[in-house]
């Protein structure tokens, strides 16, 4: 049996990040740097068996003189059913549609963190 997410509440800050309440009491903070590289579609997870191109955004560059990156931002949100929404970033990608059973996967709250480790 799988538990069936469902927000309460979702507040959006196009440069800040996603704030989501859900109706089970739990609540998740996701800034945009974490979300544009936790992006769950096709070519970010190389779902089709492409290289993934998945994104750095959230991490410290690893050269000395990093290529310039622009600060990651929303340009567009929309409401994809009743299960997702579909996040157009200010990098030009716009393939990814978060369902609410990924954003709940990906919750970096130290209650979901200690989960994942068992
Ligand atoms: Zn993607
Ligand atoms: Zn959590």
């Amino acid at each position: 049996m799988s538990t069936i997410y469902e927000p309460e509440h979702i507040a959006i800050s196009k440069s800040k990040g996603i704030r989501i309440d859900w109706k089970d009491g739990h609540h998740s903070e996701y800034n945009c740097a974490y979300l544009r590289d936790e992006c769950p579609c096709a070519s970010c997870t190389g779902a089709h068996g492409t290289k993934p191109e998945k994104t750095s955004y959230s991490q410290p560059p690893k050269d000395l003189f990093p290529m310039y990156k622009p600060t990651i931002r929303m340009s567009e949100v929309e409401p994809v059913g009743n299960y997702a929404i579909r996040i157009l970033w200010n990098d030009g990608h716009n393939t990814g549609i978060y369902s609410f059973e990924h954003f709940r996967r990906i919750c970096q709250c130290a209650e979901c963190q200690n989960n994942s480790k068992e």
